[in-house]
């Protein structure tokens, strides 16, 4: 079996993607010094796995313990990184955290990775490169905007060392998965978001919303350009957005390298925040408290993917409804009191 090291395989997205990894028959080995998860991820899933998951408690940042843990694991057929620093509020007051987390830890990667041999990276990356977009659905070619953060300039300057990296390295390939709003959890119950003190993200606060454990959900802003004045966004499944990984990887394995593709990963519909509160509604069957607020500071209007591009070169395509996300995103919520 191919070994696959997931950095950040107790988050979110990436305790999703080891699920899929290993239904596809791929070895996921899970980095990650759960900074920003906790235990409950791991018995997730080792109860979907059907076995305890391989961890590395270690922060793969730290470079001589990463190069530890390659050489414990040996033959490694690629790595997808996930791990990163993403709260923009966070970025915007410790900027410097940011740079150094999540270029630092590409960087290290990277390094590590022309030393061993390793040829595929699948990078994190996010539709915030986009910044505001000129025109919708936006596609790959749209031009990277001045993203409103220093998080969302992180993901600009580590796409452009992995290109750099490709351009100077003929065995490398790699794959940038710009993600566009992921919300959701696993159908079992078992994984699922585990925000830390007050959820930023829509999806996690209106589900703690829901549940009592907020007073209400705040939307931010009711004055925008669009049809019912919130900001419009594309969710996509988390399940869905996981089996992209997958797909990602099989699809390099079969080209030559060097190779660095962008592709997006959304559903191609927008949203808006009013309509995601009225389809968790009526979905669950539960009120959502909530209120109108003033806008968000770094708020763009309205984003959503082209997703051609994605379907027509790698063949994946989203196939989780906004409803399905939002029951599960529920079935979660409750599971976790
Ligand atoms: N949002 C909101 N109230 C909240 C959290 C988010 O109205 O408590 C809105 C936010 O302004 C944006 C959308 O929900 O229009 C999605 O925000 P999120 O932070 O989940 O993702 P973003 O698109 O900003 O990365």
């Amino acid at each position: 079996m191919k070994k696959v090291i997931v950095t950040g395989g107790a988050g979110f997205i990436g305790s999703h993607t080891v699920v899929e990894l290993a239904a596809a028959g791929y070895a996921p080995v899970i980095v990650d010094d759960l900074r920003n998860s906790e235990e409950r991820a791991l018995t997730g899933l080792a109860a979907l796995l059907g076995r305890a998951p391989v961890v590395h408690r270690v922060d793969c940042g730290d470079e001589q313990a990463m190069r530890e843990v390659l050489e414990a694991e040996g033959e490694v057929h690629g790595v997808i990184h996930f791990a990163a620093d993403k709260a923009v509020g966070e970025s915007v007051a410790h900027p410097t955290k940011y740079y150094r987390n999540n270029i630092g830890s590409l960087a290290v990667l990277l390094e590590l990775m022309r030393q061993r041999g390793i040829r595929s990276m699948v990078f994190s990356s996010s539709c915030t490169v986009y910044g505001e977009p000129k025109e919708l659905p936006v596609d790959e070619t749209a031009p990277d905007r001045n993203a409103a953060s220093p998080y969302g300039f992180t993901k600009v300057a580590c796409e452009q060392l992995l290109r750099d990296e490709v351009s100077a390295s003929p065995m490398l390939k790699a794959v940038l998965l710009r993600y566009f709003n992921p919300i959701g959890a696993h159908p079992s119950g078992l994984i699922g978001e585990l925000p830390r003190g007050v959820p930023n993200n829509l999806v996690p606060y209106v589900s703690q919303a829901a549940a009592g454990l907020r007073d209400r959900l705040i939307i931010h802003g009711a004055d925008y350009d669009t049809a019912d004045g919130t900001c419009v966004r594309d969710y996509i499944h988390v399940v869905d957005l996981a089996k992209a990984h997958v797909t990602a990887l099989d699809w390099m394995g079969q080209r030559p390298a060097p190779l660095c593709e962008a592709f997006n990963l959304g559903t191609g519909r927008g949203n808006s925040v009013l309509e995601v509160v009225r389809t968790f509604e009526a979905v669950n069957g539960v009120p959502v408290p909530h209120a109108i607020g003033p806008r968000r500071a770094g708020d763009v209007e309205s984003v959503f993917a082209d997703t051609r591009r994605s379907a027509e070169v790698l063949g994946w395509r989203a196939r989780l409804t906004l409803a399905d996300a939002l029951r599960d995103a529920w079935n979660w919520q409750r599971r976790l009191g």
